[in-house]
């Protein structure tokens, strides 16, 4: 039964799939939360792109969600600013943890995991969270651009997430980081103090650092490993076989 509504939500993405490419990030926005009401949620680590994200939300829809998958390694800076969203903005943060706390993941696995096996340090601390997260909603909002990564590159506005098993919404999709940061200017947005230190992407304290002038803007994030993905954001193409008429039962919000 799960899977024949999984089915018929697909189907229904592949058909509003290619009219929201021309979407404004508002449009998307909107169509969001009119679609899926309670059961979508902004997802953000409140980078740049994801702080225009927010303002943008919150201009469509007063009460929006918002989560942050907190691994507890974040930076001071990055904790401000999640305390100057939630007053500015007038909602409360849903942070998520991993299952283990630092202590316990290092009497499990030993000292500083994510200086020797980054990936199963984020499996813990980012992805399995999020897992847990996504599994309470239909679908999730991200602030991902395509520019960002290769991994990202293939990335639509709207788009079923099959690593995740729900819908995925990434208004942002075909912004610049110029695009990005005029918004952020323009409308006085707050963002992370770290960006003005050379810092354009930030994540955990122990992975990341400043970049050099000409590095990559990502270069800063898991200096010494190939690695520039927590896993969170794997593309994975939609279907594209013409849709039978769908039930009632697997419309979006339902
Ligand atoms: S970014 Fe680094 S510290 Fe944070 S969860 Fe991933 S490996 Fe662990």
């Amino acid at each position: 039964m799960m899977d024949h509504i999984q089915h018929n939500v697909q189907e229904q993405i592949a058909k509003v799939q290619v009219a929201a490419e021309n979407w404004t990030p508002q449009r998307a926005l909107t169509w969001a939360f009119e679609t899926f009401g309670n059961r979508i949620a902004i997802s953000s680590a409140f980078g740049a792109e994801g702080m225009v994200l927010i303002d943008m939300a919150s201009r469509v829809h007063k009460d929006f969600r918002l989560f942050t998958i907190d691994t507890e390694f974040l930076f001071p800076e990055t904790y401000a600013l999640m305390d100057r969203i939630e007053e500015k903005y007038g909602i409360a943060i849903e942070k998520v943890y991993s299952v283990l706390s630092p202590e316990e993941q290092e009497r499990t696995h030993g000292a500083a995991l994510w200086s020797r096996d980054p990936d199963l340090c984020c499996g813990l601390r980012k992805v399995e969270p999020l897992r847990r997260k996504l599994s309470e909603l239909g679908a999730w909002i991200t602030s991902i651009r395509r520019d960002q990564t290769s991994a990202r590159s293939a990335a639509r506005r709207i788009e079923w997430d099959s690593k995740f098993g729900l819908v995925k919404v990434n208004p942002m999709v075909d912004w610049s980081a110029k695009q990005v940061w005029r918004y952020i200017h323009d409308h006085e947005v707050p963002y992370n103090e770290l960006h003005d230190q050379d810092y354009p992407s930030i994540g955990c304290t122990h992975c990341t650092r400043a970049v050099r002038p000409g590095e990559d803007p990502r270069a800063g994030r898991w200096p010494g490993f190939a690695k520039t993905e927590c896993g969170l954001h794997i593309i994975e193409p939609v279907p594209s076989s013409p849709a039978p008429q769908a039930s009632k039962a697997a419309k979006f919000g339902d």
